[in-house]
């Protein structure tokens, strides 16, 4: 039951306004065939519209089912549409670009039914119509006729309580109307058919009741409903929806019917994402060429913190505070500057001492903050070790040593050049071998490069050339040639051109030895260092373990330092340490914590009486030597050593050198002793500086620069026997002094004597260094010192000076800017994008229309409709993203070809990364959206009415 009260609407007119409808009363029941006569423009169309809810009146109500519809919500209003009415058009009204049976189904989508019953349900209402065979066309194949019938089937497939039809045989001819009539006419059986048309003889043959209309006013009415007792039948209120994927539907199939401009569309907006695409393609490659070459510098430049450091940027910054700070004084007088004071207190305060030990346990603590950052940690350890190489006469040279000065003195002939013989190549952090920096510095000429660490490198300058001296000090050229050059004669070979073929050079060949070898167990089960005695050298020297010389580099001219002629690599370093710490001497003084193994001495004696029998036993013990200068020291301590003239000190008297009494010795003793206790040093001995002591100066030859030298004139024995009287004689007393002042010395520690034997302590390395594989990461590991310099006490904090820190933040400013520049193009090129697809999406709203009204009319929602071209909007940037995508990878193939051109190099390769693309395609499609939004709601604020009358 349906009943307009007073329904009123009005247009405006111009300056008057037109009355559609006119205060119109009507009542239908619920199973009747109603036909609307009337002239154009007297308000049919209006009429049907309010009682279908696509429009309301301006004045009177409509009332559904005794509820009046004044109060529907818009929600309620489309499920009132969707369920209970359908519309038959005189156009048709179907969706050009739906197959038949999809434009059937339409109302059944929106009203939530499953898809197998929507497209039984859809099939059967079209078998219903006869169009059984027409399914899968498109509208525009079907005759009018037979697209009217899809309008009915539409109109009837949700089985609604009212069929409007708005003059549906307007369009058709005579015979296809009846046949439309007589279908309306069976509808009209079980519910309320309102029909509007001009045909008067049609209406009076199949209607049941002819209602006129006449200016919007109701005219006359053949058979209003007696009473209104009818029972009512429930309004069906059940909501409606179209899901996403019908609107994905829709959408999709309106752009496959322009398939040409979608893809334009699609196209055009995936330059945008091309472009961004090709910059991350491109940025991706640099990056990850930029992360080769950060971990290939990384594992070449590790933090290295040094036990003893020099604090380069805090004396940097004092030297520029130092100028133009404010000073503290008035401006009135003259004042000094404090440079000197300044700069030396800088200097020494400079330089601290890092506690390694307690890093080396901070880094090796389980779950230490910094093990995810380092790739690698190398301890350096104070390793001593001496090389050796022998000439072609067999003569043994002392070629180089770990980086220690005191070169056994039977074969320290070339001191000086001998430290920067040998250097250490830079280590690879895996295998201690040589890293790939360290190689790219150097072109391979001949061999390989070291693979274990017995082998070594020779080094050649940029013109293949090695220095002199370091060729006699490899045993290239032979020690007694150079003595003769030294010596001022002629060299028996004084040909400048010599030269060594390179098969010549490799497998040549050096001799190792660590310090812990020198020390060979003597009778007393002491460990003695056979340095002095050149028979047992030369045959530890021949044993030696031999480094081979495995290949010839020249040093590439941009290299700013070329450090020694032989690389040697850490894994020979790590072989040394091993071999020191394994050897009998450090064994036997590892176990052996109460006596010095070198001299017999305990380590810690206590009280006179054994401090005199140490110092007794030490002096047992020298080698007669060394008893002669341990003679001269104490002589230096005790001057009463020296007997006096008389006291049967005639003999010694009679052994001094010519014309020295005991006198004058005493008194350069003392003069020496005044000497290194003077800040003035050697000064001191200035032949004009004291007019007493010229003399006897003159007489010892101008510079006799230790007493050492002074006393050895005495000949060994003679002060070897002078300090045996003096021990036979002298007190417990004396003797504990002479142990304090000398001895305790020798004796010092237990792990000085380990030290001593070359044993190299693990805990206390003397350099540690930190690699990591990123500068982030490198960045990480120096905040994490700070960190810890922070929890540590004073004298523990870790003091290092990072040189590549400037570089690396450079770069990282540089890699900054960069990616701030792409970043604003790409949000350029996206905005742009954006844009033209909400123009697009707009255009397609104009065009879609007459589907709004459409859509309304069958119970769509405004949400409905705005979902839809949302939907295409998605469509849209979907496939752009997706097309753009496709395109960049298609265009990375050229772009690299080009690249490599440019770079001369392989090593920058553009690729898209799979998360970039996917995150691509989803900027694109949320970027589509968001333009997409605008015209949505404009779509969806459009009048289902004025749409419906939109051509
Ligand atoms: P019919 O269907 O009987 O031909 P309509 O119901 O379409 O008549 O229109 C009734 C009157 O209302 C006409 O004079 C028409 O011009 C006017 N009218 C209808 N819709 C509008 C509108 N959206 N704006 C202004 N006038 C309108
Ligand atoms: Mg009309």
């Amino acid at each position: 039951m349906l009943t307009l009260q007073h329904i009123s609407k009005i247009y405006p007119m111009g300056d008057t306004v037109v009355h559609a409808l006119d205060d119109v009363n009507l009542t239908f029941s619920s199973a009747e065939f109603v036909a609307v006569l009337g002239p154009s423009g007297c308000g049919k169309t209006t009429l049907l519209n309010i009682i279908g809810g696509l429009d309301r009146p301006d004045e009177g109500e409509l009332i559904i089912a005794g509820r009046s519809t004044r109060n529907y919500s818009d929600r309620e209003m489309d499920a009132y549409r969707n369920h209970s009415v359908g519309f038959v058009f005189q156009t048709y009204q179907l969706i050009p670009h739906q197959t038949v049976l999809a434009n059937v189904e339409l109302a059944l989508t929106l009203s939530g039914v499953s898809a197998a019953q929507r497209r039984q349900r859809a099939a059967d209402a079209l078998v219903a119509v006869g169009l059984s065979d027409q399914l899968n066309k498109k509208p525009n194949q079907l005759s009018g006729g037979q697209m009217q019938r899809v309008s009915i089937a539409r109109a009837m497939v949700n089985d609604p309580d009212v069929i409007l039809a708005d003059e549906p045989t307007g369009s058709l001819d005579s015979e296809t109307s009846v046949q439309v009539l007589d279908q309306l006419k069976l509808l009209a059986s079980d519910r309320l058919v309102i029909m509007v048309t001009h045909n008067r003889e049609l209406a009076e043959r199949y209607a049941t009741r002819i209602v006129e209309l006449k200016d919007g006013k109701v005219v006359s009415d053949s058979r209003p409903p007696e009473g209104g007792t009818e029972p009512a039948p429930g309004a069906r209120q059940k909501k409606t929806s179209m899901g996403f994927l019908t609107a994905l539907s829709l959408s999709l199939n309106n752009l496959l019917t322009k398939r040409a401009r979608t893809l334009i569309t699609a196209f055009a907006g995936s330059i945008g994402i091309i472009g961004i695409a090709l910059i991350l393609a491109l940025s991706t490659g640099v990056n990850n060429y930029i992360d080769d070459i950060q971990k290939e510098t990384m594992s070449s430049y590790p933090i290295v913190i040094e036990r003893e450091a020099f604090n380069v940027s805090g004396m940097m910054s004092a030297m520029r505070g130092m100028r133009g700070s404010a000073p503290a004084h008035d401006l009135d007088a003259v004042y000094m500057d404090a440079q000197v004071a300044t700069v030396m207190e800088d200097l020494t305060t400079g330089v601290s001492y890092n506690n390694l030990g307690d890093f080396k346990n901070y880094l090796e603590k389980e779950g230490n903050p910094m093990a995810p950052y380092l790739s690698d940690i190398r301890y350096g350890y104070d390793v001593q070790f001496d090389i050796y190489a022998v000439d072609k006469n067999g003569e043994i040279i002392s070629a180089g040593d770990g980086g220690r000065f005191g070169i056994p003195a039977a074969f320290a002939s070339f001191a000086p050049f001998s430290d920067s013989d040998f250097t250490e190549l830079i280590p690879a952090s895996e295998d201690g071998l040589v890293s790939d920096a360290a190689k790219g510095r150097y072109t391979l000429l001949a061999g390989e490069w070291p693979k274990n660490g017995a082998e070594v490198m020779l080094i050649l300058d940029e013109n293949n050339e090695i220095g002199e001296m370091t060729l006699y000090q490899l045993g290239f050229l032979p020690q007694a040639d150079l003595r003769a050059v030294m010596g001022g004669e002629t060299p028996p070979n004084p040909d400048k051109t010599d030269r060594w073929q390179f098969d010549q050079v490799i497998g040549r060949g050096f001799f190792l030895l660590a310090q812990s070898d020198y020390f060979i167990e003597d009778a007393k089960g002491l460990y003695r260092d056979i340095r002095g005695d050149r028979a047992a050298l030369r045959l530890l020297v021949e044993t030696a373990p031999r480094l081979t010389i495995s290949g010839i580099v020249r040093a590439k001219d941009d290299q700013g330092f070329t450090s020694g002629a032989v690389g040697f690599t850490r894994a020979m370093t790590e072989g040394v340490i091993t071999r020191s710490n394994e050897s009998e001497a450090v064994l036997a003084q590892s176990a052996q914590q109460e006596i010095n193994l070198h001299n017999g001495l305990q380590f810690s004696p206590q009280g006179e009486a054994e401090k005199a029998k140490e110092t007794r036993l030490y002096v047992s013990f020298l080698q007669p030597g060394e008893k002669a200068v341990f003679a001269e020291q104490v002589i230096r301590l005790f001057p009463e050593a020296l007997p006096t003239t008389g006291e049967g000190g005639e003999s010694l008297g009679n052994q001094l050198p010519d014309g020295l009494t005991r006198e004058q010795v005493t008194q350069l003793i003392q003069q020496f002793r005044s000497m290194a206790d003077s800040p003035a040093g050697i000064s001191g001995l200035n032949p004009g500086g004291s007019s007493s002591s010229a003399p006897l100066l003159e007489q010892w030859g101008m510079l006799p620069d230790s007493a050492r030298e002074m006393i050895s004139g005495l000949g060994d024995t003679q002060v070897s026997a002078l300090l045996d009287t003096f021990i036979m004689n002298a007190s417990d007393q004396t003797l504990a002094l002479v142990y304090d002042a000398l001895v305790s010395k020798q004796a010092g520690t237990w792990s000085e004597a380990l030290a001593d034997f070359g044993a190299v302590s693990l805990s206390a390395p003397s350099s540690i260094s930190l690699y990591a594989d990123t500068f982030e990461n490198k960045d990480e590991i120096a905040r994490l010192i700070k960190d810890y310099n922070e929890a540590a006490d004073e004298g523990d904090r870790i003091v290092y000076t990072d040189y590549v820190a400037l570089i690396i933040s450079s770069i990282t400013t540089i890699i900054n800017v960069i990616s701030y520049v792409l970043i604003a193009f790409v949000a350029v090129s996206l905005v742009v994008s954006s844009i033209m697809i909400g123009i697009i999406t707009y255009i397609s709203v104009l065009e879609r229309t007459k589907e709004i009204g459409i859509l309304r009319a069958v119970g769509a929602s405004r949400k409905d409709i705005s979902r839809v071209f949302t939907a295409e909007a998605f469509i849209i940037g979907l496939a752009a993203g997706i097309l753009g995508v496709l395109i960049a990878l298609v265009l990375t193939v050229p772009i690299n070809v080009i690249v490599h051109r440019l770079a001369e190099d392989e090593m920058i390769n553009a690729v898209l990364p799979a998360a970039g693309a996917v995150i691509l395609v989803a900027v694109s499609t949320v970027l589509s959206l968001l333009a997409g939004f605008i015209p949505s709601r404009i779509a969806a604020g459009k009048d289902p009415v004025v749409a419906l009358r939109t051509e």
